[in-house]
């Protein structure tokens, strides 16, 4: 009785209407190369510069840098890798807990371990489908211990040392109230803006507000190297640690082979800088197809009953990464019946991921209340978001 006009068949007719007719089997998030990557590629191997070093590497990082307004980038294998050593550097030790939001890619969560930290799970908010500042703030003042040398959690007796917000599919956190926790209760902000290259938040780049903070250049993300990452700064002293930890930790040489601690090899090859040299060029090309297509869906979606295509707050400007489809709570029980529908005609469809508290390595970790969360879990659903689906409609 209640959603008796719910019909799958208006959704998949809705969604088709916005993405290009020619097409038979749409992606959720494919590459673009249209620029100067074969140029760039081509003249990696004609030349030999394929690996390690390479003019490509200095200027991949220059333009990150001068892009995202932060002194210094720096390229890594993989945004994984770039969180790894972005939390090593901002000093989290072994049972140190990070707080991190539950909705979020694996990738965040995994490095924290990696540094033999403890996650400590965080609420969202459905503002902007990142961790909520003003619940963190309640629940910090209710567990937590400000004391000289940091902030303690009473009921593990643990350490918290940082926060670790990511912006869900593009879309910023509200950073200034963030911010603000974060020196009330001296926690390092390192940000995961892995999904948000091309995003702002009152003006400012993410990625620009943490200590440090992380991109990804994954084959899905915004642009891409094949695989890679980068790790942004604005202090020049972390700045150089982290290209140090993340070539080896060798101290430089004509030909003598010291490293000063352990370090790893992640940076990221040459030949893969190129490609991001070139897909760089054309991110303001592909922040606006973007837009484009996520006008259209919004526009498409607002006369349909019982969900809505999610937009960015009026303190932020989204890059739109991945489209997202929210359910209203009575059509939650839909779901299922949309991505099974869906993903049969040939629109690839997801569900947000199983939230992080839920995985069997992370149950036993500290958690503050997380319905809103677990709300938006059931009720979102990530639709086509390609560059080229703005392009050649009809
Ligand atoms: C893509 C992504 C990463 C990094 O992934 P890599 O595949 O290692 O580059 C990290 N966090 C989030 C939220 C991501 O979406």
């Amino acid at each position: 009785m209640r959603n008796e006009r719910f019909n799958v068949d208006s959704v998949i007719e809705a969604l088709k209407s916005c993405l290009p007719i020619e097409q038979e089997k749409v992606a959720l998030h494919e590459p673009y190369f249209g620029g100067n990557e074969w140029k760039y590629v081509k003249e990696c191997i004609d030349t030999g510069w394929v690996s390690s070093v390479g003019k490509y590497v200095d200027q991949f990082e220059q333009k990150l840098a001068e892009y995202t307004g932060v002194k210094r980038a720096v390229a890594v294998v993989n945004g994984t890798a770039a969180l790894h050593v972005a939390l090593k550097i901002a000093g989290v030790i072994k049972d140190d807990e990070v707080i991190v939001p539950t909705l979020t890619f694996i990738a965040t969560t995994n490095a924290i371990t990696y540094c033999g930290g403890i996650p400590h799970f965080a609420d969202c908010e459905e503002r902007t489908l990142g961790l909520d500042p003003y619940k963190l703030d309640v629940y910090l003042q209710e567990i937590a211990e400000v004391k000289t040398d940091g902030c303690f959690n009473k009921k593990t007796g643990r350490r918290i040392k940082a926060v670790l917000p990511m912006h869900t599919f593009g879309h910023p956190v509200d950073l200034d109230p963030l911010v603000e926790v974060c020196q009330k209760f001296k926690l390092e902000l390192i940000e995961d803006a892995a999904e948000s290259l091309g995003s702002f938040y009152k003006g400012r780049h993410t990625g620009n507000w943490g200590k440090l903070s992380t991109l990804s250049f994954n084959g899905n993300k915004t642009i891409t190297t094949g695989g890679g990452g980068a790790i942004l700064t604005n202090d020049e002293e972390l700045g150089k640690m982290a290209k140090h930890i993340t070539t080896t930790a060798k101290l430089p040489h004509k030909w003598d082979f010291y490293h000063d601690q352990v370090g790893f090899n992640y940076r990221l090859p040459n030949i893969n800088a190129a490609l991001g040299c070139a897909q760089l060029e054309q991110l303001p090309e592909f922040l606006a197809q973007k837009r484009i297509l996520a006008e259209r869906y919004i526009e498409r979606f607002s006369s349909m009953h019982g969900m809505k295509i999610f937009r960015e707050t009026n303190f932020s400007k989204s890059n739109y990464w991945l489209n997202v489809l929210l359910l209203e709570s009575d059509y939650k029980q839909y779901r299922d019946t949309i991505l099974e529908a869906t993903n049969i005609a040939g629109i690839m469809t997801r569900p947000a991921w199983i939230l992080m508290h839920k995985l069997s390595m992370f149950t036993s970790c500290p958690h503050m209340d997380l319905a809103v969360a677990e709300n938006i879990e059931a009720r979102l659903i990530n639709i086509p978001s390609s560059v080229k689906l703005s392009k050649h409609r009809m």
